[in-house]
């Protein structure tokens, strides 16, 4: 043996600690890396700059541990083998995890751990070097492929460091192999005129495990699941390509041991194939009178979404067919947007089942994954199919805004694949690797928001926008939909649990700020669950209550309603128990279950000093009110913005800036040292608090402008007017959009005016009547009139204007 470049490792290593096998010199191995300590070794050892190749580890064997993501370091096996780190390979499903592909170069001992997080370094002694061992690599990596029951005998080869110890240890093994292995020909032999399936399954269970008594049973079985899944696949009705596929799969299953991975996963894939609805669908129903009541009596108000979708229906029944656009239902959370979709599920007939596809970022989500890799599954879409077990369901793509995009593969692409219908009836999912059709489904997406809806993607659907509801849409939608379904689900009564009206609207108005109605939902459900627990209690009572308890009125007594209570109460024959007399749920009873209210009026408050305003802004999850601050100290004319508006943010208050220092005479507006130069040694900051979308940045200008007119004039703005609109350096004022959710949510704050753009105005006819009413609206084309709105008695000292043009 010659001493070619002898390899010297360093006297320092990191160590990787491995559960998955023994690495022995000159083997190669993969290994998964996904405990906190080996992820940072892999981190900074491997990814950070430095090159591969010159990296070497320190891999020692480790007991698996099922806590092997505990802070403390397990007890260390002394002896380990340094090895070279070949290829790192990262993924994030199904959790973060590298996979490194490590060669081993010669074994160490561990003489002192010299740190131990955030992974372990130690110092090391080489045991051997490399050239000392003989070319038989392939029997290494065949002991290192050993099963587990191996594993300590492994660690003991590891460990034997004398190559006369290693053979010692070495050779029963190999004995034991070849034993194996003539066990397995005889075998063979004598079964070769049974039936052949069995023959490869058989023995090799013989051999790898131990003999136990039960075993032959459960072979038994697994025949009998494997004569069934081809009996399935023969008479399975699915296509040819497919039939082919399965045809040489069962083969090569039959062929396969069980012990194989390979086994488990051909047989998952099999089950697979013949479970799927390949031709198996519904008989769609449809009477487009009956689906307008089931819509009408599903939901409340949201007549424009009805109508559409009625449209939509009425026109397939006519041409019977589903291409055209896909329907993409855009609001806020909470509007209603699934529970339509269910509802047209419903009307057809059909199946109904839901994709959430916030977050996803893999295509492989769509797509599935490729079969080669462990643990490979289908995408959602067949995976849903498998659920509903028809091949025409309706699918709801929930979310279709936030899909994300990776290294992964874009999601959307593979999207777009499944709802392109010139494609779609010949989807392959790479898990199948074979097509199926999906022309049959109906997609439905829904999304909060089209900014953030791919492009390619947006093109392909028709979208209708779902406003959020007012404050008396929200109340009838509780008492007609939300308050009996959760007291169905509740298993309560009307006759045990009463929320008056009131008592909803002051859930909308002091509990809950959103434009739909999920919260005011959840806000019953805690009701409920509250009330349950008394009208049990109650019940528990009755069961062994005598009658001085019952006096006492004990559990919900506070909450009864006082006529309710019967007349004969203390007539002992007929006793009315607390269970048996409504609850009812007033204000005192909401704090209890709710507790204090979260959101009471506050806006008077915070306007009492100058330069502060209401602005309006729109957001995925419907309008908003916002607080604009503004702020002046002594400085060199900077501006400081903060929130989380950005550049746009930035451009509106620049030009509302602008636009007050060449106004500032007109309005005799000063700095603090009473110059008409604004910013003459003075700073200003303004604050935008979070919630708006930086696109909707533009429309804060005027509500800038105001705010700011007030810091300079020191005049407080009415703390009951919002306003909304864009600005020009000249003043003028620009539309914006979502004017309704704007409305609305000034409307819930308790404001009563609003300013909005001029060319806004047509906008206002799709506000709810009693929102109007309950509102003025100033409609403005100029700054001019904008400030003289926001203040009391105008703005414009000199002249004061007539009145303004207040509209509808
Ligand atoms: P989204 O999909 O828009 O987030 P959901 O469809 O999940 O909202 O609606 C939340 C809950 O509110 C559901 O229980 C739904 O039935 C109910 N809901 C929403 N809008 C209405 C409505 N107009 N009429 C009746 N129930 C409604």
């Amino acid at each position: 043996m010659s001493s070619v470049n002898p390899i010297q490792i360093p006297s320092r290593l990191p160590l990787l600690l491995t559960h998955e096998g023994v690495l022995l010199p000159g083997s190669t191995m993969r290994t998964s890396v996904d405990s906190a300590r080996n992820l940072q070794l892999v981190r900074s050892r491997l990814l950070k700059g430095t090159s591969l190749q010159s990296t070497i580890l320190g891999v020692i064997p480790n007991t698996p541990d099922p806590a092997s993501d505990a802070q403390d370091l397990p007890p260390l096996h002394r002896i380990g083998t340094a090895a070279l780190a070949v290829q790192v390979v990262g993924s994030n499903w199904p959790k973060p995890h590298y996979t490194l592909l490590i060669t081993g170069l010669c074994r160490f001992q561990i003489v002192q751990v010299l740190k131990e997080k955030p992974y372990p370094v130690a110092e090391v002694e080489q045991l051997d070097r490399l050239e000392e061992f003989p070319n038989t690599c392939k029997t290494r990596e065949e002991l290192g492929e050993l099963s587990e029951q191996f594993y300590k005998y492994a660690v003991q080869i590891l460990d034997a460091v004398s190559l006369e110890e290693r053979f010692k240890m070495t050779i029963p093994l190999l004995v034991r192999q070849i034993e194996g292995l003539k066990l397995l020909q005889k075998t063979r032999k004598h079964k070769q005129d049974d039936d052949k399936r069995v023959i490869a399954i058989r023995p090799i269970r013989r051999i790898t495990h131990i003999p136990g008594a039960l075993e032959d049973e459960d072979e038994d079985e697994d025949h009998d699941d494997i004569v069934m899944l081809e009996k399935k696949i023969r008479t399975s009705s699915m296509p040819e390509q497919a039939h082919k596929v399965c045809v040489k799969e069962i083969k090569r299953l039959k062929k396969m041991p069980q012990s194989m991975p390979e086994y488990a996963l051909t047989r998952n894939y099999l089950e697979l194939m013949v479970e799927l609805p390949w031709n198996k669908s519904t008989t769609d129903r449809l009477d487009i009178r009956a689906a307008r009541i089931l819509l009408d009596n599903d939901h409340y108000a949201m007549e424009k979404l009805k109508k559409r979708v009625l449209e939509y229906l009425a026109v397939r029944q006519l041409k019977n067919n589903l291409k055209g656009p896909i329907l993409c239902f855009v609001g806020p959370p909470g509007v209603g947007k699934t529970s339509v979709g269910r509802s047209v599920a419903k009307t057809l007939g059909r199946e109904f089942h839901r994709i959430a596809l916030g977050g996803v970022c893999d295509q492989s989500d769509i797509r599935g994954h490729r079969r080669t890799y462990v643990g490979s599954m289908p995408g959602r879409i067949i995976n849903g199919l498998k659920t509903v077990g028809v091949n025409n369901p309706v699918f709801l793509l929930d979310e279709v805004d936030k899909l994300g995009k990776s290294l992964q593969g874009d999601p959307a692409a593979a999207l777009l694949e499944v709802l392109d219908p010139e494609q779609n009836h010949n989807f392959t999912d790479h898990y199948l690797n074979v097509a199926f059709d999906l022309s049959q489904v109906l997609f439905i997406a829904t999304a909060n928001t089209t900014a953030t809806i791919p492009p390619a993607l947006l093109d392909r659907m028709e979208i209708i926008q779902v406003p959020g509801y007012t404050q008396e849409e929200k109340v009838e939608i509780a008492h007609r939909h939300l308050i009996p379904k959760q007291l169905e689900q509740h298993g309560l009564t009307p006759q045990q649990i009463q929320i008056p009206q009131v008592t909803t609207l002051d859930i909308i108005t002091r509990y809950t700020r959103e434009a739909g109605v999920r919260s005011l939902d959840r806000k019953f459900g805690a009701i409920c669950r509250a009330v349950a627990v008394k009208v049990a209690e109650g019940q528990h009572k009755e069961a062994k209550l005598d009658h001085s308890d019952v006096a006492e009125g004990e559990g919900c007594k506070e909450h009864i309603l006082e006529d309710a209570k019967p007349e004969s109460i203390n007539d002992t024959t007929d006793l009315a128990l607390p269970p048996e007399m409504p609850i009812l749920i007033d204000f005192h009873a909401l704090k209890d279950i709710l507790g204090p209210p979260m959101y009471e009026m506050e806006v008077s408050e915070r306007l009492s000093q100058p330069g502060v305003a209401i602005g309006l802004a729109w957001t995925p999850l419907g309008g908003e009110i916002m607080f604009v601050e503004a702020s002046r100290m002594d400085g060199e004319g900077q501006l400081t913005l903060t929130g989380q508006l950005g550049d746009v943010m930035k451009e509106s208050a620049h030009l509302a800036i602008s636009w007050l220092r060449s106004n500032a005479k007109k309005y005799h507006l000063t700095n603090a040292s009473g110059s008409f130069d604004l910013l003459d040694n003075t700073d200003i900051h303004l604050h935008f608090p979070a919630g708006a979308v930086t696109k909707d940045g533009p429309s804060a200008g005027v509500t800038i402008v105001t705010c700011l007119a007030s810091l300079f004039s020191g005049r407080l703005v009415r703390s009951d007017v919002a306003m909304t609109g864009e600005i020009t350096l000249r003043g003028l004022v620009l539309p914006v959009g979502g004017i309704k959710d704007k409305v609305l949510a000034a409307h819930r704050a308790g404001l009563k005016q609003v300013i909005i753009p001029q060319r806004n105005e047509k906008d206002l006819e799709e506000i709810p009547g009693n929102v109007r009413q309950d509102l003025s609206f100033v409609t403005a084309s100029c700054l001019d009139e904008v400030l003289n709105a926001a203040f009391d008695g105008g703005f414009i000292v000199k002249t004061r204007p007539g009145l303004l043009n207040s509209k509808l």
